[in-house]
C-alpha cells in the first residue's frame, strides 16, 4: 500500500537514528502524549461513548461485509448528482486517471488537500514528473513537502520538527525574517504564500474521510478550510478515496464526525467538514475510487477490521514505540500501529520488522473509536511471519527455545532458579553493554518465586 522507494521498513536501526536524540526523543514523546490528554478529556465528557465506539465499529463492518453493493450505490448516486467517477485498481492506475483528468484541461498548477491516499500512491512524485506543480495546502503537508521528505504521522505530518527549524525552513522557502519561531507569525507567512497559490491553481485534488452511498456526496473534514478553498476557486475538482471510505446513510455521518475529531485532535468537531454534492455551478467533480491492496485484506477475515479505520491517528500518539521512534522509522506512508499491521499484506517481507515495532501494551486497541484490534492482528503478523521464516533466524530460534521452556512447568521453574542465583552476582556492566539494558534498572531478585510463595503459603 505504499509506493515510497529507497526505505527501508528495518524499524530498529531506522529507530535508532531517532532515538540517539535524546532532547528530540523527549520532546515528540511529551507532544503526542499531550494530545493523547487531550483525546481522553474530549472523549471523558460523552457519557455515551463506548456506546459511539461499537456503533461505529457495527457501521463500518456491516459496510464492509457489502461493500460491493455500497460502492455501487455511491456510483449511481454521484452520477446522478453530476460528478464522474472512476475505479483504480492500484496506485499506478490512480495516478494515470488524475494525470489523465488534469492534461485534458491543460492544468500545470494543483493545488492539493491533505490525503494519505495520494501519498501512498506518490502522486505528487508522479504529477511533478509530468509537468505538473502540486503545492500541498495543509499547512504540515507544506512543510514536509518543503522538506522533500514524507510526513511523519497521519494527522500531524510535520509533528517530528521543532518551530525553530520550521522558522529556518520559511526563512529559506518562504522568506520570513531569519530567527522567527513564533507559530503565529509562521503560519500567516505560510497563510500570505498559500492564498497566491490557491489563487493561481486550475485544479484542486482533495483526499475524502466518507463517501455516503446514500446521497453520493463526499465529506472531507480539515481544521484549515483548505479543501473549501482549494475546490472553490479552479473549476476542476478531483477527489481521491480509497474503496473503505464509503457509509451507507448520511445519518451514519454523525457517528464517524464524533469519533473522528475527538480522537485525533481532541476537538469536539473538525473545524471545517466540507460537504461535496455533486460539481460546483459551472465546474467539474471527478471521483477516484482506488482498491490498491485492500480488496485482498477484505478478504482475510482476520486482518479485515484495519478497513474499518477512520484514520484518526489515536493509535500513533497513544503508542510508546511510535512516540519514541518517531513516524519515519516505519518507513511508510502510514505509521504507527494502524501501519505495523497494513504494510505487511503489501510486502510481508520488506516489512517484516513492522509488526515487532510495539510492546502488545493493547494501547492502540483501547483508544481507537472504531475498535480495530491492532495489538491483536499484530501478533499474528509475528505468528505469520515466523511460520514463513521471515524473521531473523536469532529471533526465531529465541521464540521456539521461549515456547518450549514454557510449555514445561519443571524447564521454567528450574531457569527461574538459576536466574535468582545468577541475576545478583552479575557485573553491571554486562547489562548496559546490551541496548535493552542501557536504559533499564533490574529490581533485585527475589529470594522465591510466585509459585514457590504460594505454595509455602498454602502449606502453612
Ligand atoms: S486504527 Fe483506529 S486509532 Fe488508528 S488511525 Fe485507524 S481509527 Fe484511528
Amino acid at each position: 500500500m505504499d509506493t515510497r522507494e529507497g526505505m527501508t521498513t528495518e524499524h530498529p536501526e531506522n529507530a535508532a537514528a531517532f532515538v540517539a536524540n535524546d532532547a528530540r526523543l523527549k520532546w515528540h514523546d511529551e507532544s503526542l502524549w499531550f494530545v493523547r490528554q487531550k483525546r481522553d478529556r474530549a472523549t471523558s465528557v460523552i457519557p455515551e461513548w463506548e456506546t459511539l465506539r461499537a456503533l461505529g465499529a457495527d457501521i463500518k463492518a456491516h459496510t464492509l461485509s457489502r461493500l460491493a453493493d455500497y460502492l455501487e450505490e455511491f456510483e449511481q448516486k454521484a452520477t446522478a448528482l453530476g460528478a464522474h467517477v472512476h475505479f483504480a485498481r492500484d496506485a499506478e492506475e490512480h495516478n494515470r486517471i488524475v494525470h489523465g483528468l488534469l492534461a485534458r484541461a491543460n492544468v500545470t498548477r494543483v493545488v492539493k488537500s491533505k490525503s494519505m491516499l495520494t501519498e501512498q500512491c506518490g502522486l505528487n512524485h508522479y504529477l511533478e514528473a509530468h509537468g505538473i506543480e502540486v503545492i500541498d495546502t495543509d499547512l504540515g503537508e507544506r512543510i514536509v513537502q518543503l522538506r522533500h521528505e514524507p510526513p511523519s504521522h497521519i494527522v500531524m505530518p510535520a509533528i517530528h520538527l521543532k518551530k525553530e527549524e520550521i522558522g529556518d525552513l520559511f526563512h529559506d522557502t518562504m522568506g520570513a525574517a531569519s530567527g522567527t519561531s513564533d507559530p503565529k507569525v509562521l503560519t500567516e507567512v505560510a497563510r500570505g504564500r498559500l492564498r497566491g497559490n490557491l489563487l493561481a491553481a486550475q485544479a484542486g485534488i482533495t483526499g475524502v474521510n466518507f463517501a455516503i452511498a446514500e446521497t453520493g456526496g463526499v465529506v472531507v473534514c480539515t481544521n484549515e478550510g483548505n479543501a473549501d478553498l482549494g475546490t472553490s476557486i479552479p473549476p476542476l475538482h478531483i477527489a481521491c478515496m480509497g474503496i473503505e471510505k464509503v457509509i451507507p446513510r448520511a445519518k451514519d455521518l454523525g457517528v464517524f464526525l464524533r469519533l473522528l475529531a475527538r480522537s485525533a485532535t481532541g476537538q469536539p468537531v473538525t473545524a471545517y467538514s466540507s460537504h461535496f454534492h455533486g460539481p460546483r455551478p459551472g465546474g467539474e467533480l471527478h471521483i477516484v475510487i482506488v482498491d490498491h491492496g485492500r480488496s485482498a485484506i477484505l478478504g482475510r477475515e482476520h486482518y479485515r477490521r484495519t478497513l474499518q479505520c477512520i484514520r484518526c491517528g489515536a493509535c500513533m500518539n497513544t503508542c510508546p514505540v511510535y512516540r519514541r521512534s518517531g513516524g519515519h522509522s516505519y518507513g511508510v506512508t502510514v505509521p504507527g500501529p494502524l501501519g505495523a499491521v497494513l504494510a505487511p499484506h503489501i510486502d510481508p517481507k520488506k516489512h517484516r520488522s513492522l509488526p515487532f515495532a510495539s510492546t502488545l501494551c493493547g494501547s492502540c486497541s483501547d483508544v481507537c473509536p472504531v475498535q480495530i484490534d491492532l495489538h491483536q492482528q499484530l501478533l499474528l503478523w509475528r505468528g505469520e511471519l515466523g511460520h514463513a521464516e521471515l524473521i531473523p533466524l536469532r529471533k526465531r530460534a529465541a521464540s521456539q527455545l521461549a515456547g518450549w521452556v514454557l510449555a514445561r512447568t519443571w524447564a521454567y521453574e528450574f531457569l527461574g532458579r538459576i536466574a535468582r542465583w545468577i541475576l545478583p552476582k552479575l557485573p553491571k556492566a554486562l547489562l548496559r553493554a546490551n541496548d535493552w539494558g542501557r536504559q533499564r534498572e533490574l529490581p533485585p531478585a527475589p529470594k522465591e518465586s510466585f509459585r514457590e510463595l504460594y505454595r509455602r503459603r498454602r502449606g502453612q
